[in-house]
């Protein structure tokens, strides 16, 4: 069974359609990147999955579980977690601190500081624990945020376009980041930067004008001429 299913998903402000009868499946453990020119519907959609976003119409299905109405905390005690493309983090709280708050809903506070601990160690940042979190630079914060995500240990982590902002060693450092979460949750990364998606994803979907444009592997999606043509300009 498929971890996330969406059916038929729509969104329309205004008459125009910002998502349009979109459905994919996500499985468990996969790396699946959602890409597609600017204004294609990617942050639209993910809203709608993570529950920010009321559908116009459509269906969202979590681990077999109809989700569509559940506000998005009741979504996350489920096993979804997302960070999004502007930082969420409390600046004038130490980072250990931002990441426990995250961890407080979903585990028995004996068990907080430890799992901060661990997941401030996974994503590289355990020297920095007792650093005022806006002291950080802006590529700490959006790691940082992803150890907020993945402190409550969720079985889908959306991310969207976490490498922006980034240099290049930090790039790796996230490439890194995600290949060793690989199998242990799925991951849903909103992502501009293809060679980011070429070495992650295990399978790309692609948003063209809030519609599926194309599904299949890095691979696939790179020899796709319609993908060419809309997106990747030849690539
Ligand atoms: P980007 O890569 O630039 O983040 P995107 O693929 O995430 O783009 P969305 O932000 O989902 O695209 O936007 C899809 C379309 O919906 C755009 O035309 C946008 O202007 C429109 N849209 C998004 N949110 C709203 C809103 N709250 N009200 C009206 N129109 C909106």
């Amino acid at each position: 069974m498929s971890l996330l299913s969406v059916r038929g998903l729509s969104k329309s402000y205004d008459g125009v359609r910002a998502v349009d009868d979109v459905s994919m499946a996500v499985e468990p453990g996969e790396v699946r990147a959602l890409i597609g020119p600017n204004g294609a519907g990617k942050t639209t959609l993910v809203g709608m999955i993570c529950g920010r976003i009321a559908p116009s119409a459509g269906q969202v299905v979590f681990d077999g579980q109809d989700i569509t109405a559940l506000p998005a905390h009741r979504r996350t005690r489920l096993g979804m977690a997302y960070t999004f493309q502007i930082t969420s983090i409390y600046a004038r709280l130490p980072v250990a601190e931002n990441v426990a708050l995250a961890a407080r809903p979903h585990m028995a506070a004996s068990k907080v500081a430890q799992a901060a601990c661990s997941v401030l160690e996974q994503v590289g940042l355990e020297r920095y624990r007792d650093v005022l979190a806006g002291d950080l630079s802006y590529g700490h914060q959006r790691l940082v945020e992803i150890a907020m995500g993945l402190v409550a240990s969720p079985r889908l982590l959306i991310l969207d376009e976490p490498t922006q902002g980034l240099s290049e060693p930090e790039i790796a450092a996230f490439k890194d980041l995600v290949r060793g979460q690989a199998g242990r949750r799925a991951i849903l990364l909103i992502e501009h930067n293809m060679d980011v998606v070429m070495a992650l994803a295990d399978r790309v979907t692609v948003l063209s004008a809030g519609a599926l444009l194309f599904e299949g592997t890095p691979d696939e999606v790179r020899a796709d001429r319609g993908v060419q043509a809309a997106y990747l300009g030849g690539v």
